[in-house]
């Protein structure tokens, strides 16, 4: 398969996604049974949340079907990162600025001691 035909085969991905007996759009998985390790298929995506009920949906899904599937999983892990990354550079761009505004804030009463500091000595040096 050639990278043309991989990226412009991702819009087609929600169609393929089956919906469960629950009316809800079924869950990508890997199986981890023995006999069938690591085979994706499709489950109720209320299976395993505790409390809710889920149906006894399942769909083994075929090469081609886990092929888009894997490829959209990974996209949308890299959007998630990608998001990850963007959040973490504002928070450093907003601490930046946080320290640029106490480092002022240092240096303003820095200049302000300063200040104090030669009065004192102006005072010491009057009383004499
Ligand atoms: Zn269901």
């Amino acid at each position: 398969m050639s990278l043309s035909t991989l990226s412009s085969s991702s819009s087609g991905i929600r169609t393929c996604q089956p919906l469960c007996f629950c009316d809800l759009q079924a869950t990508f998985r890997y199986s981890n049974t023995l006999r069938n390790p690591r085979q994706p298929f499709f489950g109720c995506p209320n299976y395993n949340t505790k409390r809710l009920p889920y149906c006894k949906f399942f769909k083994w899904v075929d090469g081609d079907q886990y092929m888009k599937l894997e490829l959209q999983e990974r996209k949308n892990e890299l959007l998630r990162k990608e998001k990850e990354v963007d959040d973490r550079f504002r928070d450093i761009e907003k601490r930046e600025i946080e320290i640029r505004k106490r480092e002022d804030e240092i240096e303003k009463r820095e200049m302000v001691q300063d200040g104090q500091d030669e009065e004192f000595l102006k005072e010491g040096v009057d009383a004499l």
